[in-house]
C-alpha cells in the first residue's frame, strides 16, 4: 500500500472541519496511520514550500501557514498519493465548490490560498514530506 500526507491547514482547524474531514478520510478507504498537531514556525513553513520560494504569493502563504496550528496525518491506502488528491479537489477552492462540489475543498476551503487541506502531489513529494514532519528532527 502506499502512503501520503495529508494536512489540515490553519482555516480548517479554526472552521471546525477537522472531525468531517477525518470522516471523508476514513468514508473513502484511507487509515490515519500516524498524526500530529503542530504550529508551524515561518521557517519550518519556508522549508516545507521551498519548491515555491520565487513565487509571488510566498510570503502570503508563508503567513497563511503560520496564522495558527495544522493537523499533519500520514494515510495510507492503495493509490493514497493520487486518490487523496482526487478527493481533496483542485487548489481553488472557490472553483471547487462549483466544478467538484464534493471534494473536500468544497467543503471547508474559501479560495485559492485559504483552501484547507494539502494534499502530496507525487509518490516521491510524500516520501519527502512525511519525512520531514515525522522524523527526529521535525518541526514542532
Ligand atoms: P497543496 O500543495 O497545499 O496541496 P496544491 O498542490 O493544490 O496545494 P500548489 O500550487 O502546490 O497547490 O500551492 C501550494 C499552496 O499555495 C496552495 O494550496 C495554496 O494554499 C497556495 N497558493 C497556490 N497558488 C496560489 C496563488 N496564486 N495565490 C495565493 N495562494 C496560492
Amino acid at each position: 500500500k502506499e502512503m501520503t500526507l495529508a494536512i489540515i491547514k490553519p482555516d480548517g482547524l479554526y472552521d471546525n472541519y477537522a472531525d468531517k474531514i477525518k470522516n471523508a478520510i476514513s468514508d473513502s478507504g484511507f487509515r490515519i496511520l500516524n498524526e500530529r498537531l503542530v504550529q508551524l514556525d515561518e521557517d519550518a513553513a519556508m522549508s516545507f514550500y521551498a519548491e515555491h520560494s520565487s513565487r509571488s504569493f510566498f510570503s502570503d502563504l508563508v503567513k497563511y501557514m503560520t496564522s495558527g496550528p495544522v493537523l499533519i496525518m500520514v494515510l495510507e491506502k492503495e493509490n493514497a498519493v493520487a486518490d487523496w488528491r482526487t478527493l481533496i479537489g483542485p487548489t481553488d477552492a472557490s472553483k471547487a465548490k462549483i466544478t467538484h462540489p464534493n471534494s473536500i475543498r468544497a467543503m471547508c476551503g474559501k479560495d485559492l490560498q485559504r483552501n484547507c487541506v494539502h494534499g502530496s502531489d507525487s509518490l516521491l513529494s510524500a516520501q519527502r514530506e512525511i519525512s520531514f514532519f515525522f522524523k527526529e528532527k521535525s518541526p514542532g
